[in-house]
């Protein structure tokens, strides 16, 4: 029989607020010494009162809004009850039935083979992160027990929970992976999901092809990854049909994912919401939105990727790749426009668009290549928009040929030179003289009469050997085309 999948997923992504929650501890990710940046309130000591912080609903409301969500005229804050060791108070300070925000979809598929499609957003909520136990990999003999570092308690955490809508392991990361650009679009989260800033709990069920009722689902939680966001996703629904297969039935549960064994386990039976015992956060009033609130966030947003990627295809004549390409890093795609800027006012129309796609291509290709993973945004990126600039002019008015062009590229890539200074001390210029390139031309085809024999007798990679042999005594420094047609002049008489 055949399967049809269902995933939801849940995401978490924690916010990039200068403080916690509900208190003015540092939120600092970064801080490696542990229990530094704690309180009484974020401890949960008796007593003491939280207070919400206005920078993090601002960040939740804002994402809703680039989500096309409703947000919540009224929504409140609730406690759900559980106890765990890196959980100081005993309880989380989460919210239940109203939500900052419902109802709002997010496109995948931009640039994926999953086809173009809106995913429904059920929900976005605001709570607090955990603590963080460390269990000791080796205990010293007679020790018993396991650390904890509270400076994430209290950190704010958004939740965003989807409809069932996705089928596949490869739609859930492209989900994922649309949301998180997102977020570092508006700046709200760094989402970077091996630092635990964002966490993915995927749903899954299966039901038989022709059936409208959902299967039980089981939860995945712990994907720190989205290799492992795929890997476990695809793995489940794989068991769930080796389960279903041999007539058996799926147990409603919460599994983990082990990504040394590339499979899923049974962590314990699924908790349902009642037995969290929530109810509202006695501490802190209800909260109120006004019109005006809202189209005051609304004002905030910065242009998205959708949106930018369809521009930068319109206003640049990009390709769609070049446009996903630098629209999936958004320092890459700013550096690409600072480039463009720094063109030139003074040429033609034609002439411009021309080396706008010559600097695209430049970007997305070799300097990508030579970024090797790393953003532009790092500071020892070293390669300023205005050279950059230059070295694209350079390329356009064939002042230098387009190997040259490369190894330039990675000089400045390395120094942060001045092209032009670069092109002098390394002997880069354009060998462009028609006289000096026959005389080169001349001496390659004596030496090589074999190759000039077969081209003759034609065999078009001879050809292609010698115009190799003559961009390798010029080191790339002289114009191909006259290369070819000096070769051909000798050769042909
Ligand atoms: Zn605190």
């Amino acid at each position: 029989m055949k399967y049809i999948p269902t995933i939801g997923l849940e995401i978490h992504a924690e916010l990039k607020t200068s403080s916690k929650m509900f208190c003015s501890c540092k939120n600092d990710p970064n801080e490696k010494q542990p229990n530094v940046n704690i309180c009484p309130i974020c401890m949960g000591h008796p007593g003491t009162l939280p207070v919400p912080n206005e920078q993090a609903i601002h960040m939740v409301v804002k994402t809703g809004l680039a989500l096309q969500c409703e947000i919540a005229p009224y929504s409140k804050f609730d406690r759900k009850n559980y106890f765990y060791p890196d959980l100081p108070k005993g309880y989380q300070i989460s919210q239940y039935d109203l939500p900052l925000c419902q109802k709002g979809k997010l496109r995948i598929g931009l640039s994926a083979q999953t086809g173009e499609r809106d995913i429904q957003i059920t929900r976005i909520h605001l709570e607090e992160d955990t603590g963080r136990s460390q269990h000791l990999l080796e205990r010293p003999e007679g020790t018993d027990y396991s650390l904890v570092d509270f400076n994430r308690a209290g950190v704010p955490l958004m939740e965003l929970v989807t409809e069932p809508d996705l089928h596949s392991g490869q739609e859930s990361v492209a989900f994922a992976q649309e949301l998180q650009r997102l977020l570092r679009y508006l700046g709200v989260s760094d989402a970077d999901m091996e630092k635990g800033q964002m966490r993915v709990e995927a749903n899954i069920s299966i039901r038989p092809e022709g059936t409208e009722t959902l299967g039980t689902k089981v939860e995945v939680k712990n994907l720190n990854s989205f290799r492992s966001v795929q890997n476990a996703i695809d793995f489940e629904i794989q068991r769930q049909t080796q389960v279903l297969g041999a007539g058996e039935e799926v147990n409603q549960e919460t599994r983990g994912w082990n990504e040394a064994k590339k499979e899923t386990f049974t962590q314990r039976e699924k908790e349902s919401a009642h037995d969290y015992r929530y109810f509202p956060e006695p501490d802190i009033p209800p909260l109120t939105f006004t019109p005006a609130f809202i189209e005051m966030r609304r004002l905030e947003i910065p242009e998205l990727p959708q949106a930018k990627n369809s521009r930068m295809q319109r206003e640049y004549n990009l390709g769609e790749k070049e446009a996903a390409l630098l629209v999936k890093d958004r320092g890459l795609g700013e550096y690409f426009e600072q480039v463009v800027s720094e063109l030139g006012s003074r040429l033609s129309e034609e002439e411009l668009a021309k080396r706008v796609k010559l600097a695209g291509n430049y970007i997305v290709s070799d300097l990508q290549g030579l970024l090797a993973g790393n953003s532009v945004e790092d500071k020892n990126f070293k390669i300023t928009a205005e050279n950059f600039a230059e070295l694209i002019n350079m390329i356009a008015t064939n002042k230098i040929s387009s190997p040259a062009a490369k190894s330039l590229l990675k000089k400045m890539f390395e120094t942060g030179g001045d092209p032009s200074q670069l092109l002098e001390s390394e002997g880069l210029t354009q060998v462009s003289n028609q006289e000096e390139i026959e005389r080169i031309a001349k001496e390659i085809i004596e030496k090589n009469p074999k190759a000039v024999q077969d081209y003759k007798n034609g065999k078009a990679n001879a050809f292609q050997f010698l115009v190799g042999e003559m961009m390798a005594k010029t080191r790339g420094t002289a114009n191909p085309e006259t290369v070819r047609t000096s070769i051909l002049k000798i050769i042909e008489g």
